[in-house]
């Protein structure tokens, strides 16, 4: 790079040609240290993200504390997301990278299952929801709109009809391209009667939505299975304990479904588990859910519980390809309906459920995979009598963000006119996983650094290398799936 725009760094005055007919360039020193600084400059620093502390609407009126979920509350207060109005919120840039993370993880199950990410328009044709009912079934709770020429849409609250029409609409598929599998994560939008809980009942919020073809039902089943594989995973890898349930099929049809669940006593869901035979069952399914007591499969007794649906998977058989006439060509050339499932993850609604699970009642606790950052590095402040070890901050962000399973991961809370203790309170808060903070010891012949492990609250005094080992360590027991 050097020799070949060397004119261009010559004429800047930057290098100068130090032996006649070799083409060595001496940096100037100042040079130098400006792009040395530039290259941490890609370090992330509190200073530079937007994380407003406890954002309100102008005139909302606060609710008061017991209205509100744990999520809700902690989302707001530590500026990673915001109300903007009633069961729709901004989301800010701590709680971007969140989603990011978890978009992240739900591409690559939803790759190992070969599904491909495409992605429809939010509004969808009145039309399309008259064939199937929907329009006139789906009441209040669904958006309806008209553009300029009176034609009406839906804002999208799911979008089997759509996708049905999309595979009408396309030259008709061989038997040969199926079973196909297209997914998108795009916002939904729902006007919910009571939108609550902040991200857990929004009116519009981020859905992961699976719509699968096959061609016979068998095949729609193998398809149910492995979609139901990859769920699996998923939750797995999120880690936070999930339950798996038979749901309801609710309006929108279909064979049979799953429902995956967070237990948590805010959870507007009751399901019903038994330890002896692992019936799991949502109660909605039962006819009289107050009084089921034995398990209808042993007779043994059920456990109610409350859980927050996470995600949900559908084999719809042919309630919407049929009347939209999603069809292939089969080895005869004739037109078939395709076999549909879909299946939904509410991704916004993980990331407030994950919260409601982990969080304390004033500081959140993030599952390792979702963290905004894994390490949130704190420095002396300015003035004070260590602050002739700042330097460390950025070695050791540098030195940090080279590890595995910690790339792009670090945060620096360069805000050296607060307290070292001011800002570990916020950063246990936030739910960084690790604290690291480069203190007075950092100043001893074999500097020391302290780690603090805001899940555990264990506090640790460790070297540059053992500290680089103990991150090691830690990546291979929580990345391990
Ligand atoms: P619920 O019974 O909670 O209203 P649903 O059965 O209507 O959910 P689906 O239509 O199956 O939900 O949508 C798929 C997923 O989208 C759900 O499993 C849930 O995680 C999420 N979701 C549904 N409604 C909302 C909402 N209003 N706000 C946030 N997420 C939602
Ligand atoms: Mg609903």
């Amino acid at each position: 790079m050097l020799a070949t725009n060397s004119r261009y760094w010559t004429s800047l005055g930057i290098a100068s040609q130090a032996m006649a007919g070799r083409s060595l360039y001496v940096m100037s020193r100042r040079v130098c240290a400006s792009i040395f600084s530039c290259r941490h400059s890609h370090q992330h620093r509190l200073s530079n993200i937007f994380k407003p502390l406890n954002v309100m609407p102008k005139g909302a009126v606060k609710k008061s504390d017991e209205a509100m979920s744990i999520s809700q509350k902690l989302l707001v207060d530590l500026g990673i997301t915001s109300l903007r109005s009633n069961g729709m919120y901004a989301m800010l840039p701590l709680g971007q990278r969140v989603l990011n993370k978890l978009t992240a993880l739900i591409d690559e199950e939803m790759a190992r299952v070969d599904s491909q990410r495409f992605s429809l328009p939010h509004l969808t044709k009145a039309e399309l929801w008259r064939i199937t009912g929907r329009w006139e079934s789906t009441g209040e709770e669904l958006f309806r709109t008209e553009d300029r020429r009176a034609r009406e849409y839906v804002l999208s609250p799911t979008h089997e009809e759509a996708v049905a029409n999309l595979l009408s609409d396309v030259q008709q598929l061989s038997f040969r391209e199926l079973p196909l599998r297209l997914y998108q994560i795009s916002s939904k939008f729902r006007d919910e009667i009571n939108p609550r809980f902040g991200l857990l009942r929004c009116r519009e919020f981020l859905m992961k939505d699976l719509y699968t073809f096959d061609k016979s039902e068998d095949e729609a089943v193998c398809t149910y299975n492995d979609i139901s594989g990859a769920y699996g995973r998923l939750f797995q890898r999120i880690g936070v304990p999930f339950i798996k349930v038979a749901g309801d099929c609710g309006s929108i049809g279909g064979d049979f479904s799953h429902e995956y669940h967070y237990q948590a006593a805010i959870g507007e869901d009751t399901l019903l588990l038994c330890q002896t035979c692992g019936y799991a069952t949502n109660a909605e399914l039962l006819p009289d859910s107050n009084n089921v007591l034995p398990c209808p499969k042993c007779k043994s007794q059920v456990d109610k519980i409350s859980g927050i649906e996470v995600g949900h998977t559908f084999l719809l058989g042919t309630r919407y390809s049929k009347p939209l006439q999603a069809c292939y060509r089969n080895e005869n050339g004739k037109p078939e309906v395709t076999w549909m499932g879909c299946y939904g993850v509410g991704v916004s609604r993980v990331m407030a459920a994950v919260v409601e699970v982990l969080s304390h009642p004033d500081s959140i606790v993030w599952p390792w995979m979702l963290a905004p950052f894994k390490v949130c590095i704190i420095g002396p402040k300015k003035g004070s009598r260590e602050s002739s070890v700042s330097s460390w901050v950025e070695h050791m962000a540098h030195m940090v963000s080279k590890e595995d399973g910690y790339v792009d991961d670090i945060v620096i809370d360069d805000r050296d006119s607060l307290t070292i203790g001011r800002r570990v309170l916020e950063a246990t808060r936030t739910g960084y996983p690790f604290i690291l903070i480069v203190g007075k010891r950092a100043a001893e012949h074999v500097p020391i650094f302290e780690l603090i492990d805001t899940v555990t609250h264990e506090s640790h005094h460790l070297s540059h290398q053992m500290l680089l080992q103990y991150f090691r360590e830690t990546v291979k027991n929580k990345q391990k799936l």
